[in-house]
């Protein structure tokens, strides 16, 4: 080791130690007679002198010649920090290291930013030169973390028995339904591999195969358009379990869930965590992945609307569509008729022709520009649904159960955030159960798995497969983190004739079957067992446990909303010998 200890760690007792440090230059001060130096590394950051009479004057003028950002070597003393210069701030404040002598390892350039400015340059820069932006501390804390709860997962799931498998990156074509990355193959001319969309069919093998209890942190590839919180490669925490129904899956997360939040926050959850079905959650909370740090559920008011004069709200419920609203708890005062209007431009966005609403008033009574279309009686009913109080703000969306689920979702959303009615250290954790098995492509007409093809119906609802699939529902369930998915999974189907049928339903010919999941179905028909699993976002986790909005800050090489890498260039041209050896030519014109 080229060193005695590290930055973060001389305290009081070490002084009079000789040591060795060597870390970045994160600040230097340099006062003439004196070069003060905070040096940094990993673990914190160490005061270092170099002055008399320790140093002479031209190891002092060299010290103060090296660069920010160069890495140094420095030997000498630990000292006492002279009285009143103390910095309680710093773990290793009490003290200095005086040094005579200081080696530089490496000088550093000119940096764009350094990791020790207080305003923190755009995130382009940050991710063009991200060995830098990880010098940054709470890069670095984020790292730590995200190690910490990857290291967590895996001793839990050793302790239950779990068994590491990796599966292939270069694969099939998985249907997890988004678009597939493809590797061509350079000894199978014009065919391609897929990297996986998740391990789903390889774990599912593995159960036929009798592994019983699979885990594996696995590298998952889509290649999909980005939000803010998604990223085109990611890491799941991925697993499956033979002989287990959705109750043993829930049950063995929420276990994972706890320990985790003790472990690594100190947070107590308290088990089992709470769980409501889809339908329950859309009906509520207008959403599959509701925040249930706060209430402001959605209420339906349709059954008064029927009754009413209120044109718009008359003539929605005859067209068997909803009124359905929510009541923000003391709101009428913080929003203007301006803000107001704002939120009727926002609701929009969503599909909404407009927000109807109503202030509550000191006697009782409901105003609203509307309120005149309206029977006292109708009002009277409206407040008591709503649990209406002086000084509360009722809004209501007048649309098809999706305009209002969607509208009334992004509201109460943002509401609560403007509101303020949550605290955002607050770690809220549940399970939505019993999602659809299928839903409607709105492009194509056609029935799509709301989860995956693989997915097994409700025992109950096994007939609907014939009658009703748009009523039947999966055995699926979706782990919900302060209103973000974090994980989901389902108990899948294990015998050959009711995949074929989900098949059908979903448009696959048995010939496209057999050729996509020919090695699925093969299986099925070799002994397997009853089985599910779940995977969990360790992204996401992550962002979630940190406190983070982007999803970026917890990745150390993330790729842009465009899926680049500003640091390496990927996606980059390749040389036109490459594309021949591959069978390729390429149609895009060159980018200049
Ligand atoms: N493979 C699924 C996914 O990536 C998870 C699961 O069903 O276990 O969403």
């Amino acid at each position: 080791m080229l060193r005695t200890h590290n930055c973060g760690e001389l305290r009081k007792e070490h002084v009079g130690t000789e040591v060795t440090l060597c870390g970045w230059v994160e600040n230097k001060r340099d006062h003439g007679g004196a070069v003060f130096i905070d040096l940094r590394d990993r673990y914190g950051l160490t005061q270092v002198v170099i002055g008399p009479p320790e140093a002479d004057q031209a190891q002092i003028d060299a010290a103060g010649h090296v660069p920010a950002e160069s890495v140094i070597l420095v030997r000498g003393k630990v000292a006492d920090r002279l009285e009143g210069k103390t910095n309680d701030k710093l773990a290793t404040g009490a003290i200095e290291v005086r040094c005579p002598e200081l080696k530089v390892l490496n000088a550093c350039q000119t940096p764009p930013f350094t990791p020790g400015q207080s305003d923190l340059p755009g995130e382009d820069l940050r991710l063009k030169y991200r060995f830098l932006d990880l010098r940054r501390p709470e890069m670095q804390r984020a790292l730590v973390l995200r190690s910490t709860i990857i290291k967590e997962m895996r001793d839990y799931f050793a302790e239950h028995d779990f068994i590491d498998v990796e599966t292939p990156i270069l694969g099939r074509s998985t249907p997890e339904g988004a678009r597939d990355y493809l590797v061509p193959s350079r000894v199978h001319p014009g065919n391609f591999y897929a990297l996986p969309q998740s391990p789903q069919l390889y774990k599912q093998i593995l159960m036929v195969a009798g592994f019983d209890r699979y885990v594996q942190v696995a590298k998952c590839f889509r290649d999909e358009d980005l939000r803010a919180d998604r990223q085109p490669e990611f890491t799941q925490l991925d697993l499956e379990m033979s002989f287990v129904d959705a109750d043993d899956i829930m049950g063995l997360i929420d276990g994972l869930v706890a320990q985790t939040a003790k472990n690594v926050l100190g947070k107590d959850v308290q088990l089992p965590l709470p769980r409501m079905t889809y339908d329950e959650a859309m009906r509520r909370f207008g959403h599959d992945a509701p925040d249930l740090r706060f209430g402001m559920e959605i209420v339906d008011v349709t059954s008064v609307a029927k009754k009413t004069e209120f044109r718009v709200f008359r003539a929605t419920a005859d067209a068997g569509n909803f009124v359905r609203g929510i009541r923000a708890e003391g709101a009428a005062e913080k929003y203007s008729r301006r803000q107001i209007d704002e939120l009727t431009e926002f609701v929009k966005d969503f599909g909404a022709k407009g927000l109807a609403w109503f202030r509550v008033e000191e006697d009782g009574s409901l105003w609203s520009p509307v309120a005149k279309n309206f029977d006292a009686e109708h009002l009277a009913e409206i407040k008591s649904l709503m649990a209406g109080e002086p000084g509360d703000l009722l809004m209501f969306l007048a649309d098809s159960w999706e305009v209002t689920c969607k509208g009334l979702y992004a509201l109460r959303k943002r509401l609560g955030a403007e509101l303020k009615l949550y605290d955002s250290e607050q770690l809220h954790c549940s399970w939505v159960t019993e999602f659809p098995m299928f839903e409607r492509d709105e492009e194509s007409g056609r029935w799509v798995a709301m989860h995956h093809p693989f997915t097994a119906p409700l025992e109950s609802d096994l007939d609907k497969l014939d009658s009703d699939p748009a009523g039947c529902r999966a055995q699926a369930y979706d782990l919900v983190i302060n209103g973000s998915e974090a994980g989901g999974g389902t108990i899948r189907i294990h015998d050959q004739q009711t995949q074929s049928k989900v098949f059908g339903l979903l448009g696959i010919d048995e010939k496209t079957a057999e050729d996509r999941f020919g090695f699925l179905l093969n299986a099925l028909r070799f002994g397997a067992p009853p089985h599910g699993g779940i995977a969990l976002g360790v992204d996401r986790w992550v962002m979630l446990l940190a406190g983070l909005e982007n999803i970026r800050e917890v990745i150390a090489f993330p790729k842009t909303q465009k899926a680049s890498d500003l640091m390496t260039e990927a996606p980059g041209a390749v040389d036109q010998d490459q594309l021949t050896e591959l069978h390729l030519r390429s149609l895009a014109k060159k980018a200049e």
